[in-house]
């Protein structure tokens, strides 16, 4: 089995800080239960979605060769037909996206989440090559997170049927993984409302790929490489193109 170690997202260190930056970027964030209860201020409960119609400043905190530069900067305009946001690559000032393209991980801060950060951290980093054979669906996926998403695989009506014992082991043996962690980024779901999930879908670019011997009967997904028909469906649904009533 050969898989690149799983992203694990950058979770914010201070969740009463995440959910006050969410909701004063977009006050939709603090999204009512399917009861119609406003949800509890719990991890995973509220999105993380931009102010929609907002330009977002992607920088690059490194100096990727133009080549490379350039690739990702077309893999994040992959995400652009879907989302009521204006992408600006920058090369100097504030921004709210900030590319590390020589880190030790693949993984990003969730939406809004990159706000906590100063301006000299990176918010979303890479640590593939182009050439690699998931170099794109890296991209694309960290900079779902960038715009937002979760993790599919935690989605809460996923009913993935994990073999557990075996989970654990995988995840210890490939990437020595606790199983404290196993259970934070694979097997617990999380909580949201379905503003930020949208139904489940196993071909979502945000699924981590789910081998069939992690699952009792015969059930996988297999690497994920492209923006999913759901996932645009989810990104349209968060920033969502307005058109006035009187337009035309
Ligand atoms: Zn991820």
């Amino acid at each position: 089995m050969n898989i690149s170690t799983p992203c694990k997202t950058i979770r914010a260190v201070d969740e009463l800080a995440s959910y006050d930056a969410a909701i004063l970027e977009n006050p939709d964030n603090a999204q009512r239960s399917s009861t119609g209860r406003r949800s509890k201020r719990a991890i995973g409960t509220w999105s993380k979605f931009w102010g929609n119609g907002r330009t977002l400043r992607i920088a690059f905190v490194d100096t990727p060769t133009q080549t490379k530069r350039l690739a990702i900067q077309a893999l994040i305009k992959q995400w652009q037909p879907s989302v009521n946001l204006h992408f600006e690559f920058i090369d100097q000032g504030e921004s709210e996206i900030r590319i590390s393209t020589s880190s030790a991980t693949n993984d990003s801060a969730v939406g809004t989440d990159a706000l906590l950060y100063e301006q000299h951290v990176p918010t979303l980093n890479l640590n593939i090559e182009i050439g690699h054979p998931e170099f794109e669906a890296t991209v694309l996926h960290e900079f779902g997170h960038a715009l937002g998403l979760q993790h599919e695989q935690q989605h809460p009506k996923a009913n993935i049927p994990w073999d557990k014992p075996k989970v654990y082991e995988f995840y210890k043996t490939h990437f020595g993984w606790t199983e404290q962690e196993t259970d934070l980024y694979v097997l617990t779901p999380l909580g949201g409302s379905d503003h930020l999930w949208g139904s489940y879908d196993k071909d979502s670019i945000m699924h981590y790929p789910v081998p069939n011997e992690l699952t009792t009967g015969d059930w996988e997904v297999g690497i994920n490489t492209k923006i999913s028909m759901l996932d645009r469906r989810v990104m349209r649904k968060a920033y969502p193109k307005y058109r006035s009533i009187d337009a035309d």
